[in-house]
């Protein structure tokens, strides 16, 4: 296995690097790759930059330059669901690109020529993912819920309540909406690279959103991401 770990942002990644062995920085299309060895797994770890193309480019880089064999995006996103609360972790299921709508020719949501709306995660590495984040939140001294779901990415930061109610409309069981993961989801997808996505709540995709993310980044964002990986890569 050669593990590739994307996130969108550095605080989302903070100390992963540093706790890399043998470490060796590439640079290419505007992104550095670090190669190394995180807890005695093979890794890749880079930050993709913001939005679904910025992913989308990052991931097929990442198999086609890098030979990664699976794939993990951490990061943040906002809450979609009353019951999903700042601070909690949302480990994927399935990804929807939101802003994804070609009807009449195909349903809205589908991605074209793909059949699918939901992109699936791959199972067993996202229960792996689940079982590392439970470990690290059992720890923690606030009560954090730990959610499986669907997740919409799309090209928009949610700070509206309207506009978050509008795709909740098409898109019941969304649980958490953020710019990257749907696009990931859909490399791999094409690739057949088995795949999974961790996002901790920082905003409620409301008026507040932006304020709350700056916040929540800064504080508590790279703690977790740090955590939870260590807890995977040590099995
Ligand atoms: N101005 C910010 C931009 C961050 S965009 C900056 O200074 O960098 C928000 C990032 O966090 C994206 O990578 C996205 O995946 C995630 N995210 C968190 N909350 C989100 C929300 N409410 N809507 C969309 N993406 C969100």
């Amino acid at each position: 296995m050669r593990l590739g770990i994307i996130s969108a942002l550095a605080e989302e990644q903070h100390g992963l690097i540093d706790a890399m062995q043998d470490a060796i920085k590439v640079t290419h299309g505007m992104r550095d790759y670090t190669t190394g060895t995180l807890w005695n797994i093979d890794a890749v770890a880079v930050l993709s930059r913001i939005g679904k193309v910025a992913a989308a480019m990052t991931a097929a880089t990442l198999v086609e330059k890098f030979g990664v064999t699976h794939i993990i995006f951490t990061g943040v996103a906002g809450s979609a669901d009353f019951a999903v609360r700042v601070g909690d972790v949302v480990v994927a299921e399935s990804l929807v690109q939101h802003d994804m709508d070609a009807s009449p020719l195909f349903p809205r949501f589908e991605v074209p020529l793909t059949g699918l709306t939901r992109l699936p995660t791959d199972l067993e590495l996202s229960r792996q993912l689940a079982g590392a984040a439970r470990r690290f939140l059992d720890n923690e001294e606030n009560v954090v819920q730990l959610h499986r779901g669907m997740i919409g990415s799309g090209d928009q930061f949610i700070n509206d309540g309207v506009r978050l109610a509008a795709l909740k409309d098409g898109l019941p069981d969304l649980l958490a909406v953020e710019m990257e993961g749907a696009a990931v989801a859909q490399v791999c997808f094409e690739l057949n690279i088995p795949f999974a996505v961790i996002r901790t709540i920082s905003d409620n995709a409301n008026e507040s959103a932006a304020t709350d993310f700056m916040h929540f980044v800064q504080t508590v964002a790279s703690r977790y991401a740090f955590g939870i990986l260590r807890n995977f890569c040590q099995g």
